[in-house]
């Protein structure tokens, strides 16, 4: 599969391969006049390392010419390789301020992390067998993003320059707290990364130490894309996004009727079970982690409402209300 696909003459998409079902995330490449600007990165292991190979090989790019990395945020697949592409290129790698200060507290490589977040699975029901499975992939996972880079904090509304042209950071937290898009104030294009998706919706989950509503605040994030009225959105993992305002609304009406079958299915369930009810296939630990991770999202954005309630106890759990 070709992994370069030009957007502009000096706009390049880039799948890299990830060892997840999405299978490529999309970075960006961006050419100037004397280098180029890295949108993204991919996750640190050799599938990744090796299709970066071959694309700077194929562009005539030296790690050298790197000028600068942008992350629209820390999850692994969009910035494992920031910090080994940095080491390379001294290039900055830049990210939303609030979105760098969770780095240190879900990245870091230290068994209490890995340990709460199996605590907190458990605490929602995921049996044992599988949350040993999930505590081996968070493990796996913090190495994918190792080294970790030095960054430099953008701001909301702050300029930069990508490529020849300046876009606007905008803040766009619920798939990621710190999540930032940019948006260009010359040709209408959107560089979305995981905020908006064709086909796939993006994961809005819950974790321990996370935005506490994160779907009330993707939900305004929605609302706040909608009104930068882009014409095309470049996107961090499958097609690039021609009719925005479209998805935008699509975007909508899934998380309202994904809400409402949570509500339903919420009758003193833990949100393991109520996971097991709502999504089709949940085959191994990761589809799990972050059905969980959903699905908790949609229930703290029902108890939120007033429309459910939580019950503490050895193990949450929900009751529907009205
Ligand atoms: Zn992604």
């Amino acid at each position: 599969m070709t992994l370069i696909h030009p957007i502009t003459q000096d706009i390049f998409q880039v799948r890299i391969p990830v060892p997840f079902p999405l299978k490529y995330v999309n970075c960006y490449l961006f050419r100037e006049n004397n280098g180029w600007t890295l949108l993204d990165t991919g996750l640190h292991d050799e599938p990744g390392l090796n299709a970066w190979m071959h694309v700077f090989d194929v562009l005539q790019i030296s790690p050298r010419d790197i000028r600068r990395i942008i992350l629209t945020h820390t999850h692994p697949d969009h910035f494992g390789l920031a910090g080994y592409f940095q080491n390379l290129s001294n290039a900055p790698v830049y990210a939303l301020d609030r979105e760098i200060e969770t780095v240190p507290v879900i990245w870091r490589d230290d068994a209490a992390h890995v340990e709460a977040l199996s605590a907190f699975f458990a605490q929602h029901g995921v049996p044992s067998r599988v949350v040993a499975n999930i505590q081996e992939r968070s493990r796996q996972l913090i190495r994918w993003t190792h080294p970790l880079p030095q960054f430099t904090p953008l701001h909301e509304n702050d300029t930069v320059l990508v490529g020849e042209h300046h876009y606007r950071v905008v803040w766009t937290p619920g798939h990621a707290d710190g999540h930032a898009v940019l948006q260009s104030a010359n040709d209408g294009l959107l560089l979305a990364g995981d905020m908006i998706l064709a086909k796939i919706t993006p994961n809005i989950g819950l974790w321990p130490q996370s935005d506490p509503n994160p779907l009330k605040s993707y939900l305004a994030s929605l609302e706040k894309v909608d009104a930068l009225h882009a014409r095309t959105a470049l996107t961090g993992h499958r097609a690039v996004i021609e009719n925005v305002a479209a998805r935008i609304q699509e975007l909508r009406v899934h998380h309202a009727e994904r809400a409402h079958a949570c509500w339903n299915a919420a009758r003193e369930c833990s949100a393991y079970e109520i996971a097991l009810k709502t999504f089709e296939r949940l085959e191994n630990a990761e589809d799990v982690r972050m059905a969980v991770v959903e699905t908790l999202a949609h229930l703290e954005f029902l108890v939120g409402e007033g429309r459910a309630e939580r019950l503490e106890g050895g193990v949450t759990r929900y009751r529907r209300t009205g």
